[in-house]
């Protein structure tokens, strides 16, 4: 039995296609955690969706009911480059429960472990997605919405979101611009998607090419800088599979080694600063997907090692 649950749902999978991106992995890595024996069937959990009244928290109303109805304009459709369809915006919603209840568990499992814990969905991480519009993939900021969750729950006050997908994320720094309870980190290739990147608290912004050694050093700077200027309570680790040098929409060179650094680095430094931790996935584009799956499944894999080299310590 793993040391915490995998959120995930079946209803993450809106069935996009032959979309570029490949909603199935959700089911893939669930698939390849079973199949692995890494996890059994017990270790996984079902998130109930986010309500209205959750992502009004974030989100205007008038988007949310656009979303509801499916009558958002053409312009909208175009910025959100995801087709419309009712699955869709379940599909959202149950990725905003995910992230709610990763971000609970991690609190109530960090409360009993002087404050370092888990909660981990297997999905979410939809960084792109305003108050009031949806773009690149992501129609609703399930990131911001977990945090506003906890913060009118009164679990905490301050909330760290360390942003590690290939693309900046523009959406949780426009939400979060100017509200000094939530620190955005951002780190990302800087000639990529979105054209304008509101800034993050924290800006880690990438060249071209970038390969393991400098990722890591830069973002192990990035985040002792953040954490000398900021004292979360709680943390989102955004986890996007793109920075990968094999990414179709990343243009940086990370390997799956790489990756694994970077994970170890995140889990390694919430353990050591005692802050619970939700993860979620965001995006990854990797040529042949089981190499998607790959770098997902060594993100579970880094954040149970976290939690062994918890208990032996
Ligand atoms: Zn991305």
């Amino acid at each position: 039995m793993l040391p915490f649950k995998l959120i995930c749902h079946e209803g993450y999978d809106p069935n996009l296609g032959a979309h570029v991106f490949p909603s199935q992995k959700y089911r893939l890595i669930q698939e390849r955690l079973l199949s692995e024996g890494f996890a059994g069937p017990a270790d996984f959990l079902r998130p109930e969706p986010a309500s209205d009244d959750d992502l009004l928290l974030v989100h205007d109303r008038g988007w949310i009911t656009r979303l509801k109805l499916g009558t958002l304009d053409y312009l909208e459709l175009m910025k959100l480059e995801v087709p419309y369809s009712r699955q869709m915006v379940e599909a959202f919603r149950l990725a905003a429960g995910g992230t709610i209840l990763a971000a609970r568990l991690a609190l109530s499992s960090g409360a009993g472990s002087g404050g370092f814990g888990i909660g981990f969905n297997l999905g979410g991480g939809f960084h792109h997605a305003f108050a009031g519009h949806g773009e690149g993939f992501c129609a609703i900021n399930d990131i911001a919405v977990a945090i506003r969750k906890l913060q009118q729950a009164r679990l905490i006050e301050r909330a760290m979101v360390i942003d590690c997908d290939a693309h900046h994320g523009n959406g949780t720094a426009a939400i979060f611009a100017g509200d000094p309870t939530v620190f955005t980190l951002s780190i990302h290739q800087l000639h990529n998607y979105p054209d304008i990147k509101p800034p993050s608290s924290l800006d880690i912004d990438l060249e071209d090419g970038v390969e393991d050694g400098e990722y890591v050093r830069r973002l192990g700077e990035g985040l002792y800088q953040a954490l000398g200027r900021f004292q979360p309570q709680f943390v989102v680790y955004v986890a996007g599979a793109d920075p990968y040098r094999e990414d179709q929409l990343g243009g940086l060179s990370l390997t799956m080694e790489g990756l694994k650094s970077r994970d170890r680095l995140v889990f390694g430094l919430a353990r050591e600063r005692r802050l619970p931790v939700a993860v979620t996935f965001a995006g990854g584009y990797a040529a042949r997907i089981e190499d998607t799956v790959t770098i997902h499944c060594n993100t579970v894999k880094a954040a149970v090692e976290s939690m062994c080299n918890e208990s032996r310590a």
